[in-house]
């Protein structure tokens, strides 16, 4: 089975978001930790979450992917930012107990001139204080477009911090369609290049989950822009052999393509139908 779903907005909860991705035909969904842009995060519900559980486990969801805001920094050139970023990551996984055993993403920044084996240092610094033993959520770091100054567009950035992070075991990767291919990875046509090259450099084992978008622009652009599944330069034939390629299809894919609620719905079903049972 296809496990796939969708960002959806978390501002009426955990269970509503459980039973927003039911209603779409998802068994799994993304959600921001907090407002993307701001800083505060509500209050955590312990029954809210609970409830979720229940729910996820009762219809067997895939593993849940809470996503940091994307406004942190922790490789700026400024201290207090990059202190923010940390407070604000160690405050989203002690949040995240609540919901155990799911993943957690992030970007893992812009080294804004400091050039990028600063930004590596700073980042896995970041890890090393924010990563406990006994936490049940595995930290993502996200493949970047490479715009700016973005640290991560390349597999050897990614490796990088991962060997300078003592608890490895709880770190993973999650591969944005889009991103790679905008950071030059052709993932249209030569896919198992590209995924060789992800397992030589990072391993596959590291793999935990698919950000699945297409691309308004085309391969190398490192413009970032996503479209809908099939209207842009990815293509649709290239997400039929990405869902179901051996070493991907048994991931869970999170769409976050420019959709409502019927979007991604249509998408869902769309993927689905194309996703062969073996
Ligand atoms: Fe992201
Ligand atoms: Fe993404
Ligand atoms: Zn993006």
């Amino acid at each position: 089975m296809l496990h796939i779903g969708c960002h959806l907005s978390a501002a009426k909860g955990f269970f509503a978001m459980g039973k927003t991705a039911l209603s779409i035909g998802a068994d799994t969904f993304q959600f921001f930790t907090r407002n993307p842009r701001g800083s505060r995060a509500k209050a955590l519900d312990p029954t809210d979450a609970q409830k979720l559980n229940e729910l996820a486990s009762e219809h067997s969801f895939a593993v849940l992917l809470a996503h940091a805001p994307y406004t942190i920094n922790p490789c700026s050139a400024n201290a207090d930012t990059r202190a923010f970023a940390l407070e604000t990551m160690q405050d989203d996984l002690a949040r995240l107990e609540a919901t155990p055993n799911n993943l957690y993403n992030f970007h893992p920044g812009s080294h804004v001139g400091q050039g990028v084996e600063t930004g590596i240092q700073q980042i896995a610094e970041t890890l090393n204080h924010i990563l406990q033993p006994a936490q049940t959520t595995t930290v993502l770091l996200e493949t970047m477009a490479g715009k700016g100054s973005e640290v991560g567009s390349q597999f050897e950035e990614l490796r990088e911090i991962l060997d300078r992070v003592s608890l490895e075991a709880h770190m993973g990767i999650c591969l944005d369609t889009c991103h790679v291919f905008d950071a030059g990875y052709d993932i249209v046509n030569d896919l198992d290049g590209v995924l060789t090259a992800f397992d030589r450099v990072i391993g596959l084992n590291r793999l935990k989950a698919i950000h699945i978008n297409d691309s308004i622009f085309g391969l190398s652009s490192h413009k970032d822009r996503h479209a809908k599944i099939g209207e842009g330069k990815i293509g649709l034939d290239a997400f039929t052999r990405i869902i179901n390629h051996p070493a991907l299809r048994h991931l869970p894919f999170y769409l976050e393509t420019p959709n409502e609620l019927p979007g991604y719905r249509a998408e869902i079903a769309l993927l689905r139908s194309l996703y062969r049972e073996i």
